[in-house]
């Protein structure tokens, strides 16, 4: 089963083995690693029940399907969480594009259902951008604490971590992921 039974991704393990090897390729200078987490969930289920709950992670592992396209690999590694391995992109800007097409879209999906629009936090951690930042256990913590940054900074938004701008995370002598 490589396969999570809900949205069709990759599963949690599958997308982890992925990431994995992608980091041991020769194409590894063009990998990023990134996590969505979807924001308010809990509320979502709260209010129209766990089956709408799972309608809307499907839609929002559909919305993530569509925008990485060809430039990189889907999986569901939590209950509202996702992660993308991209292995095309070259610059900041195309990232930028993908996760801007991410969150427009998130935007729009059950929008006439709910009272509050749909939306999803993001972090996105990129090889060699920044010290320890080449292993996939160093990125996906990168990673990680982007996606906490978005989430502490309001949410609905996405991060795409810089040394200069977000400082040094400190991952060398930290493995407590
Ligand atoms: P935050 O904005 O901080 O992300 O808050 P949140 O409400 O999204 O909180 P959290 O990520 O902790 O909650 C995730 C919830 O997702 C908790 C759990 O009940 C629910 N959940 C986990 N798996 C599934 C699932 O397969 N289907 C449904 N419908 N709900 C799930
Ligand atoms: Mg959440």
């Amino acid at each position: 089963s490589y396969v999570d039974s809900l949205t069709g991704l990759l599963n949690k393990k599958s997308i982890i083995k992925y990431a994995e090897d992608a980091l041991q390729s020769e194409n590894r200078e063009h990998i990023a690693l990134s996590i969505i987490d979807i924001d308010d969930f809990k509320s979502v289920n709260d209010n129209f029940g766990h089956l709408f709950g799972d309608k809307v992670i499907k839609a929002v592992a559909n919305v993530i399907k569509n925008a990485v396209g060809t430039s990189g690999v889907a999986g569901r590694i939590g209950g509202d969480e996702f992660f993308i391995v991209f292995e095309k992109l070259n610059n900041e800007l195309e990232y930028r594009n993908v996760l801007r097409c991410i969150k427009t879209n998130v935007a729009i999906q059950y929008q006439d259902q709910m009272e509050r629009k749909l939306s999803c936090s993001i972090g996105l951690a990129r090889y060699g951008i920044g010290p320890f930042s080449t292993t996939y256990h160093d990125l996906f913590k990168i990673a990680d604490r982007s996606l906490y940054l978005a989430k502490v900074k309001g949410k609905n938004r996405y991060i795409i971590y810089k040394p200069e701008l977000h400082g040094d995370f400190n991952v060398q002598n930290d493995d407590d992921i």
